[in-house]
């Protein structure tokens, strides 16, 4: 899996390894060029909460040992270290104290978890405790100025679906942005509650992007590019259990932060999602749904590679998860970088 940069960036382009297997992706290069500014890698990844894979999912095509923890942690740990990403979102996680925290401090990450209040994964005989969010940053990247644990609301009633939004501060730069990973409210009939969890949370993002944070003191923040009235820069990320038909995805689309999908730009147009983020088999049918985003503010960032997404013929005919993908939801990766702050277009 290879990050290719070909002769001319003004076309997009998309290489595959010939002898690819299955669980085989490549990066893609698009569309703009970043010269010789830094990106910013960030992976959002629902990793399917353990308990859930073995106690709730009923993935009926998947083998059960293809769900054994002691491999499967492996299998995802190796996908976040292949990539190294800058910013990890990750979201379903049952193993963090045990596993990702410690693993990942280890390897030079910053984190903080937020579980569900609820999590369903209590439900399940010999859980592993709550699912949650979990944010990871590199230490030697970025600072942290401000975390935010959020319990989502709709209508004012608190719901059972959290975000964290993490302030940071870019070591190389010293630019700042606005970090946030969720996982808002699964299954058909629950339209209207994601809309208001996403309505909220665009709320947050807009109060904790434009106030002072934390430790750092309001200083020469005009030369920051996505400053002014808009406040900081802000990079959402997960799974939002969401079609991009539905009201919530055209609430982020339109939001007042000046969002864009980075998924898109795999598409020929730059318009379209991909056909699928998770694809998965329960007794009821089959499922192929796009669901998972990472959303940034353009005017600036820019998007100049992503992680492609596997084809069916590579996911296979049993779907996900598998031996070769651990979980039912993939890896979504992109490179961001600052965009020039006299270059404010879309
Ligand atoms: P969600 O409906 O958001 O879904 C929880 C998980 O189930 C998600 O991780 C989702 O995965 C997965 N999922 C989606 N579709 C299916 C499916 N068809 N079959 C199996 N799993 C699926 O859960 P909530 O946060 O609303 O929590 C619901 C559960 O939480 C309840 O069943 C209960 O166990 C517990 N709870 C308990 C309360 C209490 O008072 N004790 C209160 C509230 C909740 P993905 O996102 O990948 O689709
Ligand atoms: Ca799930």
């Amino acid at each position: 899996r290879d990050l290719v940069y070909p002769a001319d960036p003004t076309q997009q382009h998309r290489h595959r390894n010939q002898q690819d297997t299955p669980s085989i992706r490549v990066m893609t290069w698009n569309i703009l060029a970043q010269g010789n500014r830094p990106s910013i890698r960030v992976m959002t990844w629902n990793i399917l909460a353990q308990a859930l894979g073995e106690g709730k999912d009923s993935f009926v095509r998947c083998p059960q040992e293809a769900l054994n923890w002691e491999e499967r942690k492996y299998m995802i740990l190796e996908e976040i270290l292949t990539y190294r990403p800058d910013i990890l979102c990750l979201q379903e996680v049952d193993h963090y104290y045990d596993t990702f925290q410690p693993i990942l401090a280890s390897l030079g990450y910053q984190s903080t978890f937020l579980p569900k209040p609820w999590s369903p994964c209590l439900d399940v005989a010999s859980n592993n405790g709550p699912d949650g969010c979990a944010l990871f940053f590199r230490r030697a990247r970025f600072s942290l100025l401000h975390t935010s644990h959020l319990r989502l609301s709709a209508r004012m009633l608190p719901t059972n679906q959290v975000a964290i939004v993490q302030t940071l501060r870019c070591r190389v730069t010293g630019q700042r942005l606005c970090v946030a990973v969720t996982h808002l409210k699964a299954r058909s009939g629950w339209e209207r509650m994601r809309s208001a969890q996403g309505t909220d949370l665009l709320h947050s993002l807009r109060a904790i992007s434009s106030r002072p944070s934390g430790s750092d003191p309001e200083t020469a923040c005009r030369d920051e590019p996505g400053r002014g009235t808009e406040g900081l820069p802000v990079i959402i990320c997960g799974d939002f259990n969401a079609e991009p038909s539905e009201d919530v995805y055209r609430r982020f689309a339109s939001s007042p932060l000046g969002l864009d999908s980075a998924y898109k730009l795999l598409s020929a147009d730059g318009q379209t999602e991909p056909a699928y983020t998770t694809w998965k088999i329960r007794p009821s049918g089959e499922s192929c749904s796009t669901l998972d985003y990472i959303w940034y503010s353009h005017r600036a960032f820019a998007v100049d590679t992503l992680l492609d997404i596997p084809t069916e013929e590579q996911i296979g005919p049993d779907r996900l998860p598998s031996y070769h993908y651990p979980s039912d939801h993939l890896s979504l990766i992109c490179d961001v970088y600052f965009r020039d702050p006299k270059d404010h277009g879309h």
